[in-house]
Order: structure tokens, then C-alpha cells, then sequence
């Protein structure tokens, strides 16, 4: 680290877990991010301004009006542009020095198979179950680290997926790829917009104790916000020796 990066880093590495070492395990990583919306916004702008190398922020939809009052990524000068683009530029402006791919596309299973399988952390922050689950299949193959979160409502939910680790549950050892649940999209059900924040930002956290390899992760514990009463649930997961993505590892 340079002169200039040891003071943007300094109360990083004040921090006895990180330190120096912590700190450029984090310079030196690579996260992929699905989706530049409501989650991915604050989880992007904090892995780049804690100084995560490389961040691949890939998302298909261009910013729309109604994106703005959560998706704090982007600003009213960004309505019609690709998020991708837009989240890129906001991410350059905060910290110069992180590399990121902007990805204008929605990834197939394919593409994102290639993609996982060059990053150090994947965040899941999509908003339908079709990607969800790809994303789960391609970190499952490649046995990356997933941090999943989603909000709708006044709702939240936040778990990680360590699949380097073998007991390590799935994303579909808890949402059955054949279950076909009802999907919950804030276009319809409406989403209070600091629930994507908290979750966005627990994200992040998670992300970086991951990539630094400090204290415990949500690993085995899907973590639920009712933001109407402020309460947090926790539950535990176990993988499902059945599962039909994880099953046979
Ligand atoms: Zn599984």
C-alpha cells in the first residue's frame, strides 16, 4: 500500500481483526455483483469505498424515476442510462482507485458460470428467483462464497451461503428450485426504501468479513427484518443432504 492508501485505509486498519493484512486481502479481491437496484446500491458503494479491488457490477435495466428513491447508487441525472454505467461512474467518483466492470446485461447461466468463477465473492442482489438461482448454481460449481439478501415491503432477509466450506447450506437447500414461489417484486408490493439500505449495507459487511476472513459469518443463519416493529428473527439452516443443486457434492 502507498503513502495515500495506508491514510483512505487507516481506520480499516486501525482495527486490530483487519490491520494491514486484512486490508489488502480486500485490495486484492475481486467481488461480483448482481444487480446495481435498492441492495446493490448501498453494497456496492461501501465494498468500493472500504477499497475492494475489483467489483463487477452487472445489471440490465437502465434507471428509471421510480428507482430513485431507494437505489441511491444513481441520481436524477442518471434516469435512461444503463444502472451499470450509472452505478460505475458513482463508484469512480467515491474511490478512483477500485476497477469496475460495468456488465449492461442480464447474465445468463452460462455468462455467470464464467464470471463466478473469476470472482472472490459473489452478492446476490437480484430481485427475481430465476437469477437467484443461477447465481446459486454457478457459486455451488465454483464453491464462492454467496451473500444473498432481499427486501420487499418493510421486509428483509440476509443470509450467506459459504460454499467453500462442506456443510455449508445452499440457496437452494432453503428455496427449492421447483417450489416456484410467488415472486415478491417492489414494483407491485412496494418496498420502504431504508429496508434495501440495512440489507444492501449487511450485505457489504458480510462481503468484506468474508473477503477478510474475520469473525463469523451468517453462514448457516438466515437473519429476517420486520422493519414495521424493528425486529429481528433468526433462523437456522442446515444443508439439505437432498438438494438438488448442492446434493451431490
Ligand atoms: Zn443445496
Amino acid at each position: 500500500m502507498n503513502d495515500d492508501q495506508l491514510l483512505r485505509y487507516s481506520r480499516h486498519i486501525l482495527l486490530p481483526e483487519l490491520g494491514v493484512e486484512g486490508q489488502e486481502k480486500l485490495l486484492a479481491a475481486h467481488a461480483l455483483i448482481i444487480g446495481a437496484g435498492g441492495l446493490g446500491s448501498p453494497a456496492a458503494l461501501y465494498l468500493a469505498s472500504a477499497g475492494v479491488g475489483r467489483i463487477t457490477l452487472a445489471d440490465g435495466d437502465t434507471v428509471d424515476l421510480t428507482n430513485l428513491q431507494r437505489q441511491i447508487l444513481h441520481a436524477s441525472a442518471s434516469v435512461g442510462r444503463p444502472k451499470a454505467v450509472s452505478g460505475r461512474d458513482a463508484l469512480a467518483r467515491l474511490n478512483p482507485e477500485v476497477r469496475v466492470t460495468a456488465l449492461e446485461e442480464r447474465l445468463d447461466p452460462a455468462r455467470l458460470d464464467a464470471l463466478v468463477g473469476d470472482a472472490t465473492v459473489v452478492l446476490d442482489c437480484s430481485d427475481n428467483f430465476a437469477t437467484r438461482h443461477a447465481v446459486n448454481r454457478a457459486c455451488v460449481r465454483h464453491r464462492r462464497p454467496l451473500v444473498s439478501g432481499a427486501a420487499v415491503r418493510f421486509d428483509g432477509q440476509i443470509s450467506v451461503f459459504d460454499l467453500r466450506l462442506d456443510a455449508s447450506p445452499c440457496y437452494a437447500c432453503l428455496f427449492p428450485e421447483d417450489a416456484e414461489p410467488e415472486e415478491m417484486r417492489c414494483a407491485v408490493m412496494g418496498v420502504f426504501a431504508p429496508v434495501t439500505g440495512i440489507v444492501g449495507t449487511m450485505q457489504a459487511a458480510e462481503a468484506l468479513k468474508l473477503l477478510a476472513g474475520v469473525g463469523e459469518t451468517l453462514c448457516g443463519r438466515l437473519l429476517l427484518l420486520d422493519a414495521l416493529r424493528m425486529e429481528w428473527r433468526s433462523i437456522r439452516l442446515k444443508r439439505d443432504p437432498a438438494c438438488g443443486v448442492c446434493g451431490y457434492r
